[in-house]
């Protein structure tokens, strides 16, 4: 039986990204095969649907950084027809076709099972963005940072990552200044627990290499002067952990948070995260995430309206989050 998928496929003009029937048989090698019910839309499918950006690495390609859905048929001793799955990253939309398909064959060992508490829906509106707002807490964490440290900065903090990780933060006790260039989003932000709102410009301006210690921590999804600024008002002996690109790849910075205020800049990546820390992240999701909030920052669409989602979002005119309903 046919079923609805977006692909890529390379033209002569470049890629061709598209509503199309494909059967079974077309699917990738995996040893799980998934009815899929919802994806997402990331920053990073925005840059896939648009048809110019090189997060497609191999064509043809089914697009969809994420996927929940129910497995049909496994030879995975993980897996059994009928479990509620999740799946975030590892290659999907990039090497493996991905969620914007209403059947996945994926490797089980990729898979997530659903945490307890969490409905498929809800796990595709917390989604890769939001796994990783909670790898992020999860490294400052690591390193040793608590509330009593001082306020946690969030940065593109209307964005999917930032309202994620405003809620963890805040639902922790820490005290989250938010910024976002949306000022009409500050009652958003305070509802999610934001205690102050800043206006993104004064962190996207070249600064000074060393600033007032303004906060102890910082989720950072925007890289660039953004990035170099989190830095270099990070208080002695706290950390940034950076995982975005919303404003540059670049990251024009000086050394001297580093060398004279003991700052740790933290990478986080959420595609080839190793699945002990995946688990643990989704554990910590479904117990430590509020789902007033989770609602809150979340609006469904249907499958049709993808394209226009992605539109938006390298726009930066998403608020939140989004659910796609595929199947
Ligand atoms: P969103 O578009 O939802 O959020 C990004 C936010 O960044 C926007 O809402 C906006 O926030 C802010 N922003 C956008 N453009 C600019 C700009 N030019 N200058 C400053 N701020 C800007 O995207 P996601 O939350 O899905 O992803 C955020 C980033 O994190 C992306 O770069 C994405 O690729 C990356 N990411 C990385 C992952 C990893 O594994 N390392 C996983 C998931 C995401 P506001 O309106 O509040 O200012």
């Amino acid at each position: 039986m046919s079923f609805k998928a977006v692909r890529a496929d390379k033209t002569d003009a470049g890629q061709d990204v598209r509503f199309v029937a494909m059967e079974e048989s077309e699917l990738m090698d995996g040893d799980v095969t998934v009815r899929v019910s919802h994806s997402t839309v990331n920053y990073k499918d925005g840059l896939a649907l648009s048809g110019k950006s090189a997060v497609i690495r191999r064509f043809p390609m089914v697009l969809g950084i994420d996927l929940a859905g129910v497995v049909e048929t496994s030879s995975h001793p993980g897996f059994a027809p009928g479990d509620e799955v999740l799946l975030d990253g590892f290659g999907l939309s990039e090497t493996h076709f991905g969620g914007y398909a209403e059947r996945a064959r994926v490797k089980g060992d990729w898979l997530v099972k659903l945490p307890a508490g969490l409905s498929r829906a809800e796990s595709m509106a917390i989604g890769t963005a939001g796994y990783t707002a909670m790898l992020c807490v999860m490294a400052l964490e690591r390193h040793g940072l608590t509330p009593a440290a001082g306020p946690a900065l969030v940065t593109g903090a209307a964005g999917g990552v930032g309202s994620t990780a405003v809620s963890l933060l805040a639902g922790k006790g820490w005290k989250v200044i938010a910024s976002t260039g949306r000022a009409a989003e500050a009652g958003y932000l305070k509802s999610l627990g934001a205690a102050e709102i800043i206006d993104r410009a004064t962190l996207s301006a070249p600064g000074k290499p060393l600033g007032k210690e303004l906060w102890a921590a910082a989720v950072d999804s925007v890289g660039s002067t953004t990035l170099a600024n989190a830095l270099a008002q990070t208080r002695y002996g706290g950390a940034v952990a950076a995982c975005g690109l919303a404003g540059g790849m670049d990251l024009p910075a000086s050394v001297a948070p580093f060398i004279l205020r003991n700052v740790a800049l933290l990478g986080v990546d959420s595609v080839q995260c190793p699945m002990p820390t995946r688990l643990e992240a989704w554990r910590r999701l479904a117990a430590d995430l509020d789902r007033g909030k989770l609602a809150a920052i979340t609006q469904t669409i249907p499958f049709d309206d993808v394209f226009e989602a992605g539109r938006k979002i390298l726009k930066g005119e998403i608020r939140g989050r989004v659910v796609v309903t595929i199947g």
